[in-house]
């Protein structure tokens, strides 16, 4: 066996016939109600609230929430196929969703039972949105350099800090939050951080400027400021002083759905570079027939399909709670974002002058699709992590 691979259970992807009804039901919702009016999203910068309160009808914001805490239940398997259908239709609407799986999944792993039965029924229900706040001016790679303070008084924590770029922050009802508890340890910067969790309306907590980012129109990131935030002592997340963990492991969990956007993502633009080329004609010929094309489609589709398998791959592992996950996970962020990038570009190409003009949808592609490489942890940071777990698993070296 070659690592990842310990057993060849790591070679299967657990795909039923029940997640293929679910993509036809999501297919059907998106195809009728979110993709005519992707103008409009594109225009206003938001989603519009009816689309959402369906898609909270139709259970979209309680998939891979357990049915205890009033969800659809499912793994990573079943949110990567919802987020795939849906940002195959408009992918800021994916982020929208994802936002409340990055405030429910630290919840899920490391909160207490208190907790999840408080925040995770009206997130699942759709009822209420959640938001996941980490990232600072002094650099969201670095989780471990964050400089928002938590201070103890009595039995609850003042928290003071800035956040920026946090997706969702203007319509969210609770927030999960990072800061520092305590002074790192010698040869540990990692130790010292506490997550928390913080309601909208604590008295402190503001929503600060909009940053007007290159795609994802629809949803759009903000800063929040934290000025003397009081949150009491039951609302943190997992061990005082180990947030670190918290932090990083939600996201070895949630960049399958990074993965599962941009597979969304390359499979919109791919079919509309295939209809064109079938469809477009010149010097006598459809664009299919010449070859240069058909090299384009051809390499387009191998990108699509192997991003499609490695994103099923990791979401399978992380279902059957296996380590290797980890690795996997990190693969398939970084290959198919980048696989998206380079598809979206091709399918503009293929369009020609209709691919650069705003009004035909092609090349907004490829503004999302940039997004995508970026957040979550970078590509350069999948990389690092890549290695970091192949030599750690093949040589037992920790780099
Ligand atoms: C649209 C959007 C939405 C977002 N939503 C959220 C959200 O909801 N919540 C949240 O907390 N954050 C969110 N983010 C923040 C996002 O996670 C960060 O932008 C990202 O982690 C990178 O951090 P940074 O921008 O500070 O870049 P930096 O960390 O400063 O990195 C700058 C460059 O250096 C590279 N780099 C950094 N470290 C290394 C290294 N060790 N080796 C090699 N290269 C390295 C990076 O890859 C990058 O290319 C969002 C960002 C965007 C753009």
């Amino acid at each position: 066996m070659v690592f990842p691979f310990s057993s060849v259970e790591d070679f299967k992807i657990n795909i039923t016939e029940e997640h293929e009804l679910f993509r036809k039901s999501v297919r059907e919702f998106v195809e009728s109600k979110v993709m005519p009016r992707w103008q409009e999203i594109e225009q206003s910068n938001r989603i519009p609230e009816d689309i959402l309160k369906e898609a909270a009808e139709l259970g979209f914001f309680g998939v891979g929430i357990p049915e205890e805490y009033d969800g659809q239940g499912g793994g990573q398997l079943l949110t990567a196929i919802l987020t795939e259908e849906v940002a195959r239709a408009v992918p800021s609407m994916a982020v929208t969703i994802g936002v409340n799986h990055l405030f429910a999944i630290p919840i899920l792993l490391y909160g207490s039972e208190d907790l999840k039965k408080r925040y995770l029924p009206p997130i699942a229900r759709g009822e209420a949105r959640g938001a996941h706040a980490n990232t600072e001016p002094s650099g969201g790679s670095d989780v471990a350099g964050i400089q928002s303070v938590a201070r103890r008084v009595n039995n609850h924590y003042v928290l003071n800090g800035r956040k920026v770029f946090i997706s969702g922050a203007a319509d969210a009802d609770y927030f999960v939050v990072s800061a520092r508890t305590s002074p790192p340890k010698e040869g540990k910067r990692w130790w010292g951080i506490t997550v928390f969790v913080v309601e909208k309306d604590t008295p402190g907590l503001k929503i600060g400027q909009q940053f007007r980012v290159i795609g994802m129109r629809g949803e759009q990131p903000y800063e929040v400021i934290l000025d003397d935030v009081k949150v009491p002592e039951e609302n943190i997340v997992g061990p005082i002083d180990e947030g670190f963990k918290v932090i990083v492991s939600t996201y070895d969990h949630t960049r399958i759905g990074i993965a599962a956007q941009a597979v969304g993502i390359a499979q919109a633009t791919f079919e509309k570079a295939l209809n064109y080329a079938l469809q477009r004609e010149l010097f006598g010929q459809r664009l299919i027939e010449f070859e240069m094309i058909i090299d384009k489609l051809a390499n387009m589709y191998m990108k699509l399909e192997a991003a499609r398998l490695l994103t099923y791959w990791a979401a399978s592992l992380a279902d059957e709670g296996r380590r290797e996950f980890i690795v996997a996970a990190s693969l398939a962020k970084a290959f198919a974002t980048e696989a998206a990038e380079w598809i979206a570009r091709q399918s503009i190409q293929i369009h020609g002058g209709y691919g650069v003009d705003v009004e035909t949808g092609v090349e907004r592609y490829l503004r999302d699709a940039i997004i995508t490489t970026i957040y979550e942890g970078t590509n350069e940071i999948q990389r690092l992590t890549i290695v970091r777990q192949l030599v750690r698993q093949a040589f037992g070296l920790k780099i």
